[in-house]
């Protein structure tokens, strides 16, 4: 009883102080962009900074591959100016929830939504060279995501040429840092040795990583729209690992970790750390953006193959 009379006194004055806004003021000329992760909403946020209204669809921490689009999300999506999406069979994947949402909000490819991996080099899953069967995890590469970085400005610039200069030196300035990043991380994991060069994920999503990197991969999957840690993908792993000198293993935050505390326990290895591939942390904890999860994953892998 109590509750409902202070949600309704909450929707009463939301309503007011609504009218007033569109009386009183003039409209608000941000652009409306929806993109569809953590991920691609951090680098947009980095470019579009206060000139653009932003909506994320996945929360962070979930899964992108897969996703229950909620109504707020078809309204968002309904009303956007501009839509960022990753591609190459990330949410177009699976049960392809992108592709159901942007034909729900009646919204045109290379209209009005966009993908920001347009132009990389794309990396097909193991033996299956077709369209489709994309390898979606191009951001892991900091290359890439300087790419994903320009073709979001490039398209708020197209869309809102006033704020041109400002998403081009919002761009300018941001790609220099990735880019920095970038050369560290190559120049410290060339010291470590051979043998241990090895990054054990859940998902098979470093491929990208480790062309970039030189640091080959395993992992118990090879993607989350597919089945997640079966017994046979469990035992083809150990056995792979009892043959390789990998000092330990990692574990994606958005996935179930009972699959990869299985691999620990039959091998021996410790799960060096958790890190972030298809999402950015929680606000306001380590690797809460695009910059700080590249950051804190490749600290975290050289740190553990280093031991
Ligand atoms: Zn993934």
């Amino acid at each position: 009883m109590k509750l409902a009379f202070i949600m309704s006194l909450f929707s009463i004055l939301g309503l007011v102080s609504s009218i007033d806004v569109a009386d009183a003021a003039p409209k608000n000329d941000k652009i409306k962009v929806v993109v569809t992760n953590s991920i691609l909403a951090d680098i947009t946020k980095n470019i579009g900074q206060d000139k653009i209204d932003l909506h994320s669809i996945v929360p962070v921490g979930q899964d992108p591959h897969e996703y229950e689009v909620l109504p707020e999300d078809i309204t968002k999506t309904s009303q956007a100016d501009l839509i960022f999406y990753n591609g190459i069979n990330l949410e177009t994947g699976g049960n392809a929830w992108f592709t159901k949402l942007v034909k729900n909000a009646n919204k045109k490819a290379n209209k009005d939504y966009f993908a920001a991996s347009d132009g990389i080099e794309v990396i097909y899953l193991e033996g299956k060279n077709e369209q489709g069967k994309e390898d979606p995890h191009a951001w892991l590469n900091l290359e890439n995501g300087i790419i994903y970085a320009r073709n979001i400005a490039k398209q708020l610039g197209a869309k809102d040429p006033k704020n041109k200069a400002f998403y081009e030196k919002n761009l300018a300035n941001y790609t220099t840092k990735l880019a920095k990043l970038d050369q560290e991380a190559k120049r410290k994991f060339d010291a470590i040795p051979q043998e241990k060069k090895l990054i054990v994920t859940s998902e098979g999503c470093f491929k990208y990583f480790s062309k970039a990197y030189h640091i080959p991969s395993a992992y118990i999957w090879e993607i989350n729209t597919e089945e997640e840690g079966t017994p046979d993908q469990i035992k083809d792993l150990v056995l792979k690992l009892k043959s390789s000198k990998v000092p330990a293993l990692f574990v994606e935050s958005s996935v179930d970790d009972r699959p990869m505390k299985s691999i620990a326990q039959e091998t021996g290895l410790p799960i060096h750390a958790k890190i972030f591939t298809d999402s950015v942390a929680e606000p306001g904890q380590e690797g809460d953006s695009y910059y700080a999860m590249m950051k804190w994953n490749l600290d975290k892998i050289y740190e553990g193959l280093s031991k």
